[in-house]
Parts: structure tokens; sequence; C-alpha cells
């Protein structure tokens, strides 16, 4: 047993056990095709993050590239951030966070309340300005920097666990669909390598949030910022990856929105990419061949990330109480 192996069994909550996220077929009124729905907002931190913060961090402690006390760093609009804070604490190793100003104070405090040290980059540079400083700070300390925009791993974390969890769960022989927002794409490539490793004849289907905008009379433009972790154009996983029957489905922002509000009151707590993807996927049902494809998505994120957002300050359920 090498010594990081035994620094490893040091710390329970990270002993071999995967984290593991319930898989459940919903059906919303309204919707007639019913969808898997992985609840990744059910992972300890809140978030789908915590598996690909578990796995590159371990990884590195695993390979020596990573000891106790060693600082890691990483550019993040929110959720990765709050991941990586949560494992390095349970991991003995000091985090700092770099994200643009702008970012809710809520996940400002949580990381905080986890033990890391948040440093604000000018808004306006947004997360490409965090991605520059994360680089800064990693050459000046020496840090760990994940890179989770362009770290295999990132994906791989999907492909040998999330993919792995959900064919153990899923009720049928196979998955003809697999529908993500993508941010980093490490869950739309990771899930789709393991489901195709597995043998599963699957397509992936980006979900894409378009910007309906407030006035009818202005060009939409893609990728709506009103659907935050979704993003384009940042990533290298995504556009390297080899996905030849890769399918787009475009989904309205605010339909979104709304669909996200349909599932909190059915008793999934998530943020609006859940919303996303629930539409997206069911839509791909409608649109694919067969009669009846088996389609899987992912629940990313918990709604209390969103309560100082258009999610909560728009719904006519809860603004009037
Ligand atoms: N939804 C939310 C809330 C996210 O934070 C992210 C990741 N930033 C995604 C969806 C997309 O996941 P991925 O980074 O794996 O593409």
């Amino acid at each position: 047993m090498d010594s990081n192996t035994t620094i490893m069994n040091q710390l329970p909550q990270f002993s071999s056990s995967r984290l593991t996220t319930p898989l459940v077929c919903v059906s919303l009124p309204g919707y007639d095709s019913p969808v898997w729905c992985k609840l990744e907002y059910l992972n300890p931190s809140g978030s789908t993050k915590d598996r690909i913060a578990r796995y590159i961090l371990t990884k590195a402690m695993r390979q020596g590239e990573l000891s106790l006390g060693d600082v890691v760093v990483e550019a993040s609009s929110g959720s990765t951030s709050i991941a990586l804070a949560l494992a390095c604490a349970q991991l003995g190793l000091s985090f700092v966070a770099v994200m643009p100003e702008g970012v809710s104070n809520e996940r400002v405090m949580i990381i905080r309340a986890y033990g890391a040290d948040v440093e604000l980059t000018p808004g306006a540079d947004g997360i490409g300005g965090a991605i520059g400083r994360a680089q800064q700070l990693a050459t000046e300390r020496g840090a760990f920097w994940p890179q989770q925009f362009s770290n295999p791993d990132n994906a791989n974390a999907h492909r040998y666990e999330t993919a792995q969890e959900i064919l153990s769960q899923i009720a049928t022989d196979s998955v003809d669909l697999f529908v993500s927002g993508v941010g980093t794409g490490g869950t739309l490539v990771g899930v789709t390598q393991g489901l195709d490793d597995a043998g599963c004849d699957v397509t992936p289907i980006l979900a894409r949030p378009i910007d309906t905008g407030l006035m009818a009379d202005v060009e939409c433009s893609s990728f709506s910022g009103r659907i935050p972790g979704v993003v384009d154009g940042l990533s290298t996983i995504f556009a390297s990856a080899d996905l030849p029957n890769l399918k787009e489905i475009e989904v309205s922002d605010s339909e979104a929105i709304e669909v996200t509000r349909q599932l909190i009151r059915s008793g999934f707590p998530v943020g609006p990419s859940s919303g996303l993807n629930y539409l997206a996927a069911v839509r791909a049902i409608e649109q694919h061949p067969s009669p009846a494809p088996v389609a899987v998505t992912v629940f990313p994120d918990r709604m209390e990330r969103y309560f100082s957002t258009e999610l909560f300050a728009n719904n006519p359920t809860t603004s009037n109480s």
C-alpha cells in the first residue's frame, strides 16, 4: 500500500464507494413521454459537479500529483467551485475559487462555509477572465488547477461513474437518447461514451437554450444566459469529442423556466437547466423514429442556488405570498 492509498483510507467519506443518485422516471402533467431523470442535485454539495471534483482530486492524489495541504485553484461561476470546496475540505486540501463578480452571494457564502477562499474577477471579463486569473494563480502558487473545461477526467467521471450508475439503475435493456445541456460538456460527452462502451446505440442530444428575450422584434441569440451553467463555446472537451450522431434540440429559455417551476411543484427542487433538459428530452422522444425510445437526462443542481434569480422573482405562485 503506497502512502497516497493510506491517505485515502484515512478519509472515511472518500472510501472506495461511489456517489450514487436516484434515477427516476418522470412524466409531468401535459407531457406524455416519460423521461428517466438522474437526480444529480442530490449529490452532497447539491450538484452533479461533486462527481468531477471527487474524481479529478482523488485521481491526482492517487497519482501523487496532490498531497495533503496542497492548494487547488479553479475558475467557475458556481457549482464546480462549490463541489471542489467541499471535496477539498474532505480531502485535507486548500481551495481558492476564482469567480466573476456578479455571482450570487449565496454561492460565495457556501464556498467560504466549506473553508475555501473566494477571489472575484471583474464581471465584465466574464468566465474567461476568471479562467485567466486561475491560470495565473496556479503558476504563482504552484497550485493544482483541475481545468474543468479541458480536463478529460471531467468526462471520464461521467463515463466511468454516472453512466455505469444509469445502466445499473434503469429498468430497460438499453438507452436510446441521452440529453443534456452543455457547460463544460463533461456530462454529455462522458455519459454518452459510457453508454456507448456498454453497447447502447445511444444518440446524444445537446439541449440548447434559446434566448427569447423580452422584445419580440429583436433577433433571438443562442445559448440564453437565463439558464445558468449552460454556456456556448468554452469547452474543448465538447469541441474535440467524437460524437458523430449528435443532435441538437432547441428550447426557449422561458419555457425551460416554466417547466422548472412545474418540476419544483412536482417534488424536484431543481434549477433552470433541469427544466431545459427535461423539455429537450420530451421533444427528442417525440422526434425519434421509433415509437417509445428510452430517454435519459440529468437534473444538475438545486433550486436554492437560484433564489435571487428570475426563477423565483417572476413566479406568480411565490411573489404574492
Ligand atoms: N447545468 C448546470 C446547473 C451546470 O452548472 C452545468 C455545468 N456548468 C451544466 C448544467 C452542464 O454540465 P457540464 O459542465 O457537464 O456540461
